[in-house]
Parts: structure tokens; C-alpha cells; sequence
């Protein structure tokens, strides 16, 4: 059966999130306060309503408790964030996903019961930070505090050697998962595989072991 999901505050990221899960083929709520940002919305997802989320009566209207997850995606007002995630998981909301100003406000939500909060400005920040750089750092994508997925361009001490050769999980504790070459990706790369010019490796690791490995092959 298909997930019913709900996304409260559709500024840029919430309307992101709730059209790209339209796109994937979802049913979608969007909820908002403000006119104009459920006017912009209204043809790309499945129902559009105006109202506070601070308002539990207005969402227990709603039957939010219905639906599978609920993304809060309220920016600046951090007050209306932390009543909204207190509202939906007293309703009984299974899993209510938050996006965070900073640190503190994630804190806070996470005592609340908000089942997982996201810095998407600070996560995109490193990410950025790693490309600028090392440019051959396309993605780094943060999996726990230790441990991150990166996505690099095979330097030109890769090319032409296998990855028995590289010996990378030996020498710095990372595995390579995946390997592009153009438009297609072998995900169960062998030992024999041999690194060509402009491919991309898909590493996880230690993020200490994988900076090691950036500035090694750097
Ligand atoms: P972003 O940085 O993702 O664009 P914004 O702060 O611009 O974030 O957007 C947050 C959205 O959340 C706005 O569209 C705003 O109207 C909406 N919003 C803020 N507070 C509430 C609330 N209490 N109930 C419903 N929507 C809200």
C-alpha cells in the first residue's frame, strides 16, 4: 500500500520535498498558512490547505493522525516548529521527519519525540565546503556523526589500476560501493575492476579515514 504523507510549510524546501513526492507517484498534503504559498502548490500535489499548524484543532480536523509521515518544513518560526512536532506526535502521528534551524532547535525536537530532524542548510554547507575543496568531491552525504557515503572523481593515480591494486579498504579503512563509468553504474564492484579515466568511485567510511583518503588522492 502506498504511504500517505503530509508536508506543513511549503516555502523552498518543504515544497521541494512535497513535489518531488508527488513526482514519485505519492498522495501529498501540503499544508501552509500563508495564501500565496498553497496557490503556488495547488497543481503539483494531491491536497492543498490553508491553515496553522499550531492550530491542533485544525489538524486534528484534518486527520493528520492518518497519515504515515508528516514533515514539518517551517523555517524561521521555530516556536510554531516545536508546537507543530508536539501536536503531531500527540496525535499519534507514526513518523514526524523536521527540518532545524540550528543545533539547539534540533535538540529541542528531538526530546519532543520528532522522530528524525534534518539541517538541510547545514548538511548542503559540507557539502559544498568538500566539493570547494577537493573539486573532485562531487557529493558527501553524512549516513551517522562518524560515517559518511562520498562520491569522487578517480584521480590520476587511480586510472588504470584495479581495486586489488588500490588496496583502498587495507591501506585507509573505506569501501568502495560503486563505480560510474559515463551513464552506468556497476554497484557490486570486483576486485578486478579497473579504474578508467573520468570515472567516479562511490566510497563509504569513517569520515576521518575518507579525508584521509581525499587528501591522499587529492
Ligand atoms: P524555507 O527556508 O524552506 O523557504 P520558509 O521559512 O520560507 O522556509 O517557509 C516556511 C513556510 O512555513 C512558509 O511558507 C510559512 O508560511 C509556513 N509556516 C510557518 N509557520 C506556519 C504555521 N504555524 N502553520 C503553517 N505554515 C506555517
Amino acid at each position: 500500500m502506498k504511504k500517505q504523507f503530509a508536508v506543513i510549510g511549503v516555502g523552498r524546501f518543504g515544497s521541494s520535498v512535497a513535489e518531488t513526492l508527488s513526482g514519485l507517484g505519492n498522495e501529498v498534503l501540503a499544508i501552509d498558512q500563508d495564501e500565496e504559498k498553497t496557490q503556488d502548490i495547488v497543481n503539483k500535489v494531491t491536497h492543498v490547505v490553508q491553515a496553522d499548524s499550531t492550530d491542533e484543532d485544525a489538524m486534528r480536523a484534518l486527520g493528520l493522525r492518518n497519515f504515515d509521515v508528516v514533515v514539518v518544513a517551517i523555517g524561521q518560526d521555530i516556536q510554531a516548529s516545536i508546537l507543530t512536532t508536539i501536536i503531531l506526535k500527540e496525535m499519534g502521528v507514526p513518523t514526524v521527519i523536521v527540518k532545524a534551524q540550528t543545533e539547539l532547535h534540533g535538540k529541542v525536537l528531538r526530546k519532543i519525540g520528532a522522530d528524525k530532524v534534518i539541517f538541510p542548510e547545514r548538511d548542503m554547507g559540507q557539502r559544498v565546503a568538500h566539493h570547494l575543496v577537493s573539486p573532485n568531491i562531487l557529493d558527501y552525504i553524512e549516513l551517522s556523526e562518524d560515517h559518511s557515503i562520498m562520491e569522487l572523481r578517480a584521480s590520476r593515480q587511480m586510472i588504470g589500476r584495479n581495486l586489488r591494486q588500490l588496496d583502498i579498504r587495507a591501506k585507509h579503512g573505506c569501501n568502495v560501493i560503486g563505480i560510474k563509468t559515463g551513464e552506468s553504474m556497476n554497484i557490486a564492484p570486483s576486485p578486478e575492476d579497473v579504474i578508467k579515466e573520468n570515472d567516479i568511485l562511490v566510497l563509504v567510511g569513517r569520515n576521518k579515514d575518507l579525508q584521509k583518503f581525499e587528501l591522499d588522492y587529492s
